[in-house]
């Protein structure tokens, strides 16, 4: 049997990275480590959120740091087109600071279906509205995050295996998946977003930049 490798897409249509994966700013001014990016709406209207790629829901709820949690596991191997982890394989999806949360532990959800989320400013480091994403390769243990020194209720304490997600998630710019996506960045971030967060490919291959906004 041939092995499907799925493509991922942006978690938000039009999504505007505000911090980026382990950024060195971030982590001198937090204190900590980021080991996923920082995204929400260009417009800052729309708070839905889609699945990147077709997964299991494995774990929901508030976890007392990371505020209302969605985790959950690829069916497929995904595409990672740049960075150390360059291949496919399967990943773990991490998602923080919610709002709500739609779909239940135990469901399969696609991209193309209806919303998972809304993003919101839950748990501790929520601040102001924003998705907090990790993308993660170990899927034997999808609620093990380095983000955490101590387990929280939900989010366990674990090594890094985390990979950046911009190496994986492509915009979907023409709508072959339902949504006609853009990829932005803040400029008000400064040094919290750099290159390497600002790129990435649409889903034809294509090299896509978001201008900062
Ligand atoms: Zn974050």
């Amino acid at each position: 049997m041939k092995k499907t490798i799925e493509k991922a897409i942006l978690p938000l249509n039009h999504a505007r990275v505000t911090a980026g994966y382990k950024n060195p700013s971030y982590a001198k001014k937090m204190g900590f480590k980021h080991y996923g990016i920082d995204m929400a709406d260009r417009s800052r209207e729309c708070v839905d959120v889609y699945a990147p790629f077709k997964m299991k829901i494995v774990k929901v709820g508030d976890d007392n740091v990371m505020g209302k949690t969605l985790i959950a596991v690829s069916i497929n191997s995904i595409d990672v087109h740049n960075g150390p982890k360059k291949g496919s394989r399967p990943l773990t999806l991490r998602l923080a600071h919610l709002a709500k949360v739609h779909v239940e532990e135990g469901d399969v959800v696609v991209p193309e279906g209806a919303k998972i989320a809304d993003y919101g400013s839950t748990g501790i480091h929520g601040n102001s509205p924003h998705l907090h994403v990790e993308l993660d390769t170990d899927v034997e243990h999808p609620t093990y995050s380095p983000t955490l020194a101590r387990s929280s209720n939900i989010w366990k304490a674990g090594k890094d295996t985390t990979i950046n997600p911009m190496d994986v998630f492509k915009v979907d710019s023409e709508g072959e998946r339902g949504y006609e996506q853009s990829l932005t960045h803040a400029k008000s971030s400064g040094s919290w977003v750099l290159d390497d967060d600002k790129t990435t490919l649409g889903l034809n291959g294509k090299v896509i930049t978001g201008k900062g906004v």
